[in-house]
């Protein structure tokens, strides 16, 4: 499927949302209760009925509501519902999806959080996850079992960096009447994975969306039904375990999603820089935009070329304790900061296996060939990567 013509730019650019008094941005939702001039209205929108009514912030609100019609034109999707984090996305989805007896497959690497969701929480339920190799097309299919609800990935894995094939895994979920579900935090606006044939497209808008880490925040794209039965009064998961997000925050997340665009082709045409040096040093790295990544030609036949190959970059120093050295010796000379996290102005660093992928055991982690020593960087939007390489490698020359 070619989608090089989908702008995600443009088509947040082409809504218009006017404040409540002609603003510029729109107003913010001050109110977590809304008024009715009449009884038959609310009860309508108690059934879902009130087209354009708002009834309680916790089940939509006018900030929350012009962030989630903003994102649903980045992803092409009918709807969308905006959440107080990514697991709060994640798991919401994966709880309005399965049942008591049902069954997942998962990419094997995925965020830990979500990996110690699928492994060790929803066992509570008695629903069960067989993980996969995502990019083993064959191992996927042959995973998918009468009682599955689901395939779930991440578009771009953490921290492996590597790519799910959308189409492929969609055509699978399609002959077997199941879901495609996609975590596509790692590289909104490059991909769009529900254009790919996904079916509902999750975000951690911690994350590149909002870019400055200053909320905690998630989204859930998808059809206007799945939207309709997540916020369903009686049995939505959305509504039923509450994971809004706060309106004020949405409306600051707002704002900041309408410079993504230029943002993500900062943070990718910095990453290429680094990883054409770290290519010319002979140093161990993994960087999708890199012909040497497994999947470079599959990434190109799925990507929104203009957005290049993404902010996310790994390099491999063998072991923890040499993780541990280059980073902090990249933190004292201000290459960025030693933090998990990612899509910050300033470039993060972290060791995965001590930190953000720790959830998952050191024998998981080495089968999936995820090195002790690998630093993940989100870089940054350096105005002069040219210097912040010099950093880097004197940083490397110290060791
Ligand atoms: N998905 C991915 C790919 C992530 O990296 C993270 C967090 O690091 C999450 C989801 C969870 O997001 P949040 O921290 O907003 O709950």
């Amino acid at each position: 499927m070619n989608t090089k013509k989908f702008d995600p730019a443009a088509s947040i650019q082409a809504l218009k949302q006017f404040g409540e008094f002609g603003g510029v941005n729109p107003s913010i939702t001050d109110s977590s209760t809304f008024t009715f001039m009449t009884a038959k209205t609310m009860l309508d929108t108690f059934h879902g009925e009130g087209e354009g009514c708002f009834l309680y912030a916790r089940h939509w609100n006018p900030s929350n509501k012009f962030l989630a019609d903003a994102l649903a034109a980045m992803e092409g999707t009918e709807a969308a519902w905006v959440t107080g984090s990514g697991m709060a996305a994640i798991t919401t989805v994966f709880l309005q999806l399965c049942n008591a007896g049902d069954h997942i497959v998962s990419s094997i690497t995925t965020y830990g959080g979500t990996y110690a969701f699928l492994k060790n929480y929803l066992p509570k339920f008695n629903i069960d996850v067989t993980f996969v190799d995502i990019t083993d097309l064959e191992a996927v299919e042959k995973a998918i079992r009468p009682n599955t609800k689901m395939i779930y990935t991440e578009t771009m894995t953490n921290p492996l960096l590597q790519i799910s094939d959308i189409p492929a895994l969609s055509k699978i979920t399609k002959k077997h009447g199941i879901q495609l579900v996609v975590d596509n935090t790692f590289t909104p606006m490059i991909f769009s994975p529900f254009l790919l044939g996904a079916d509902i497209v999750v975000y951690s808008m911690t994350k590149y969306i909002n870019g400055k880490n200053d909320a905690v925040a998630g989204a859930i794209c998808a059809s206007n039904q799945f939207v309709l039965d997540i916020s369903d009064v009686n049995s939505g998961t959305a509504m039923l375990l509450g994971p809004a997000l706060d309106p004020l925050r949405s409306s600051s997340i707002l704002k900041n999603l309408h410079t993504l665009h230029i943002r993500m082709k900062q943070h990718s045409k910095n990453a290429m820089y680094l990883a054409e040096r770290f290519r010319e040093i002979g140093l161990k790295y993994n960087y999708p935009g890199m012909p040497s990544h497994p999947q470079h030609k599959l990434i190109k036949s799925m990507m929104n070329e203009e957005f290049g190959f993404g902010g996310m970059i790994a390099i491999d120093m063998e072991t923890p304790e040499r993780a541990a050295i280059l980073m902090e010796a990249m933190q004292n000379r201000n290459v960025g900061y030693h933090a998990v996290s990612l899509g910050y102005f300033k470039t993060l660093f972290s060791n995965s296996g001590k930190s953000t992928s720790s959830e998952m055991p050191e024998d998981v982690q080495q089968a999936i060939g995820m090195s002790p020593g690998l630093v993940r960087f989100s870089v940054g939007l350096d105005n002069d990567i040219e210097n912040t390489y010099q950093l880097i490698k004197e940083s490397l020359d110290e060791m």
